[in-house]
């Protein structure tokens, strides 16, 4: 296989910001395929033609291309002449030898000069393949599709399309900080900002030595499955277990998760600041536990300038676990390990927390010297693929 054809969709709807996000798109193909002899990218029709050097295996092109943001799908094929009755033959010599119960053909031409339409091409390709080979045509669920793609000075060819993820290339909607904690929700949460174009960069506030390296290795663990879509991955390190223990000895228990979320905000605040990332990004659902009630995710807001994402505020925990087996990070989140807020844990958190109550607890520690103690204390870890 010499040439595939990724076809994007949201992308199509930018009007005049189109070509940048083409742009971006190519540039993320290409950082995808890396490995690959990728020879030329060129766009066609609704869509972006690659070329490879040398043959390649369509499962090393498609193992790589499913994990784009902005392929709402693509096809890996070859390029047909640009006469329809050299092309019918190409066509059936590349199926010679198959089996096959039914068939269909889906001609899409984006070159109105081509002298047959779409629909032509269609029947007569079909056509000349029933006569040849004897099978079935079959219109709704055929066991192969015939692709011909009729692009201007282009003319390909495929037997399957594949799904890509859909959303917007990774990198043109700007930079988040998202806070990851190894649970099953935070890492939902990046990926749809991923999906949406964002740069992540993530930040875990751990409390080793006073608890295990688990939580560490679970998210370094997950690193890997958002590389497949961002090759170049910033993860913060931040030692957690001091602070919590200075907010343990100075302010009242029920208050103590809303002040260690609220320290955690502003340390990822400056993280974030000095990435240029312009919002921070959480898993935090509406109710899901007490520290997630609307005056505790207000109150936690309130501590920074930065605003807070929270793509899963709306989603209940079966549709969190649902996404999270299919982005694949389920399996990763559920081992066993020890988070940083499960020290020091209060019998009764509040729910409510007021910002008078906040602020009087604050008063007590000395928050501009334990968020820099934070930011000195924190491990940058760079993976690239
Ligand atoms: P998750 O499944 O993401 O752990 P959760 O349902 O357990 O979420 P909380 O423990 O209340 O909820 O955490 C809410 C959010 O706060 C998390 O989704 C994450 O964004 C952030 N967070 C919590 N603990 C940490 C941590 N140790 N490091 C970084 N972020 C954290
Ligand atoms: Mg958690």
């Amino acid at each position: 296989m010499n040439h595939a054809v990724v076809h994007y969709h949201e992308i199509a709807l930018k009007g005049k910001n189109r070509p940048l996000f083409v742009r971006k798109l190519v540039e993320n193909i290409r950082g995808a395929l890396k490995d690959l002899p990728l020879r030329w990218v060129e766009g066609v029709g609704g869509g972006v033609l690659l070329t490879f050097g040398n043959p390649v295996s369509s499962e090393a092109v498609a193992e790589r291309l499913r994990w784009v943001f902005g392929i709402a799908n693509f096809s890996l094929g070859s390029l047909g002449s640009r006469d329809l009755d050299s092309l019918k033959q190409e066509i059936a010599r590349a199926l010679d030898g198959r089996e096959l119960q039914s068939f269909r053909v889906r001609t899409r031409r984006s070159d109105k000069s081509f002298p047959q339409n779409s629909m032509e091409v269609d029947r007569e390709l079909g056509k000349c393949l029933v006569d040849r080979f004897h099978w079935p045509v079959q219109l709704e669920d055929p066991e192969l599709t015939v692709h011909v793609e009729i692009a201007p000075k282009k003319t390909f060819f495929s037997f399957e399309k594949i799904a890509g993820p859909g959303g917007l290339p990774v990198g043109i909607s700007g930079r988040v900080m998202t806070l990851i904690s190894g649970g099953i929700d935070s890492p939902v949460a990046a990926y749809r900002m991923m999906q949406r174009g964002c740069m992540v960069d993530f930040v875990h506030f751990h409390s080793y030595p006073f608890l295990s390296k688990a939580s560490i290795e679970k998210v370094e663990e997950l690193i890997p499955l958002f590389q497949r879509h961002q090759k170049t991955i910033s993860l913060f390190l931040v030692p957690f277990g001091e602070i919590q223990q200075e907010v343990v000895a100075k302010a009242p228990e029920p208050l103590r998760v809303i002040l260690y979320r609220r320290l955690m905000a502003r340390i990822a605040e400056r993280l974030a600041k000095k990435q240029k990332a312009l919002a921070l990004v959480t898993g935090e659902s509406l109710g899901q536990v007490a520290s997630q009630t609307l005056e505790n995710l207000r109150a936690i807001e309130q501590s920074v300038e930065i605003p807070i994402f929270r793509p899963l505020i709306g989603m209940d925990k079966i549709e969190i676990e649902n996404s999270a087996r299919k982005i694949g990070t389920y399996e990763i989140s559920i081992q066993e390990d020890q988070d940083c807020c499960q020290l020091f844990i209060p019998k009764n958190p509040t729910t409510k927390a007021h910002w008078r109550s906040l602020e009087q607890a604050e008063k007590s520690l000395d928050i501009e010297g334990l968020t820099q103690q934070g930011i000195d204390r924190t491990i940058l870890k760079k993976f690239s693929c």
